[in-house]
């Protein structure tokens, strides 16, 4: 007997058909003698609908506010999932996120689980009741409804199996595990057998939306066996293998994995922003950053061009789409403390990364990207790097072709692939 946390994502939620399958997989873990505890997202779409009735009401609104409307989808096919569950005869019951409760902080739209109370949810699993959670939902100490960033379900689970001290996180989705890209984009893409911690974590927070970068950091630092998997195979004794999330000494340097590239990821969700003529003098990148800063937003790519003649520079940076017009808000706030002349927008770009942790020890991997890049005519607008990973910020309707590209140029693409 183990006990296990099931996750199944938004697709595999869609609709009462899909429903029953996913009941059905959890039956079978039930039947096998397992304590389970299943989280569910809300069906595929739903909370891209509720986003947009929250911009409709107001393009600048109360996150406190939009953590009620779009928290609601979970609601809907956790208690659909628990109803699904009873009508083949398993026990089940639903507990929302104030009702454990889990704690989060109160950074509201992306909060962060920081406890999350176990007693209700132990008792009803070891007494053979299947507990159903939804996912990407909390609750801050003043009692208010938070969620936990988009894709958050995956952080919902595992942090439940840390906290249940499950023995597997299975993360069941629309794919059979991770590629080395997304298998939507590019045919040929891999199927990795396991990805460290690290790399996941690297590849998740530039765009493999996969599994929510968070919930790999929090697997990573709990020590939490996750396994992605697919939803729509039919539950058997011996499933199809997924990809497994491991520690780095469970992955040998013979092994396939050991690639000097692990994966390739994209993220159209960036939006570049470009402050022309700022004083070229101490304080003024302060200036720019520490009122973003304040305001929660995050910056990732940074160029700061040549001063000019005239003793001012151009900056440019990249900052999440959805906090694009919380950023013009607050720089035009700011305009006089930073003296730009112009704050130009564009968010038709896209960010294509590459990781792997064999980029440590072998140089070249940026000049082979970029010779790659070059031979399509791709144009690289902004760079950042880290230890194990290299982004370039390009045209958005290069996207596709640029990580097609790539994938080949690493040696990435699938053997039996024509
Ligand atoms: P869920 O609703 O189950 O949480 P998501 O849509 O959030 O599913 O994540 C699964 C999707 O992630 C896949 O359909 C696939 O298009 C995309 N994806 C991006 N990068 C990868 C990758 N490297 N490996 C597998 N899937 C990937
Ligand atoms: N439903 C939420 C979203 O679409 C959370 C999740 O599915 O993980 O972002
Ligand atoms: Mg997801």
């Amino acid at each position: 007997m183990a006990r296990i946390v099931m996750k199944f994502g938004g697709t595999s939620m869609a609709g009462t058909e899909r429903i029953r399958n996913v009941a059905a997989r959890v039956k079978h873990e039930v039947d096998a003698g397992n304590e389970v505890a299943v989280v569910v997202s809300a069906m595929a779409g739903e909370t891209d609908r509720l986003v947009n009735f929250c911009r409709e009401a107001a393009p600048l609104h109360d996150p406190k506010e939009y953590d009620v409307v779009v928290a609601a989808g979970e609601q809907v096919t956790s208690g659909l999932l628990a109803i699904t569950l009873q009508a083949m005869g398993v026990k089940a019951r639903s507990w929302l996120g104030w009702q454990l409760p889990i704690q989060t902080t109160d950074a509201h739209a992306t909060a962060r689980i920081e406890t999350i109370d176990t007693t209700a949810l132990i008792a009803a699993m070891s007494s053979g009741e299947v507990a159903v959670i939804p996912g990407f939902q909390g609750l801050t100490t003043d009692n208010r409804i938070t969620t936990l960033g988009r894709g958050g379900s995956d952080t919902s689970a595992v942090a439940v199996a840390a906290a249940v001290k499950a023995d597997r996180c299975d993360i069941y989705t629309d794919v059979d595990g991770v590629y080395t890209t997304d298998p939507r984009i590019v045919p040929r893409a891999r199927k990795l057998a396991k990805v460290t911690y690290e790399e996941m974590l690297e590849l998740a927070s530039v765009g493999a939306k996969v599994l929510q970068t968070r919930s790999v950091g929090l697997a990573m630092k709990e020590n939490v066996r996750v396994q992605v998997l697919s939803s729509f195979d039919a539950p058997t004794d011996n499933p199809i293998p997924g990809t497994l999330i491991v520690g780095d000494d469970e992955i040998g340097d013979d092994e396939m994995e050991r690639q000097l590239i692990t994966g390739i990821a994209h993220d159209k969700n960036e939006a570049k922003v470009t402050l022309t003529s700022v004083p070229d003098r101490p304080g003024a990148v302060a200036s720019i950053f520490g009122p973003l800063a304040e305001a929660n937003i995050n910056v990732d790519m940074i160029i700061q061009n040549i001063a000019h003649a005239t003793g001012s520079t151009d900056v440019t940076f990249t900052v999440p789409g959805a906090e694009l017009a919380r950023a013009i808000d607050t720089l035009e706030k700011a305009k006089n403390v930073i003296g730009f002349a112009e704050l130009m927008h564009d968010t038709k770009v896209a960010k294509v990364s590459v990781v792997g942790v064999g980029m440590r020890s072998h140089a070249g991997v940026a000049s082979t990207m970029f010779k790659a890049l070059a031979q399509r005519g791709i144009n690289v607008q902004a760079i950042s790097t880290s230890e194990i990973k290299v982004s370039v910020l390009i045209d958005e309707d290069e996207t596709e072709l640029a990580v097609r590209v790539l994938h080949t140029a690493y040696g990435l693409d699938a053997e039996d692939a024509q």
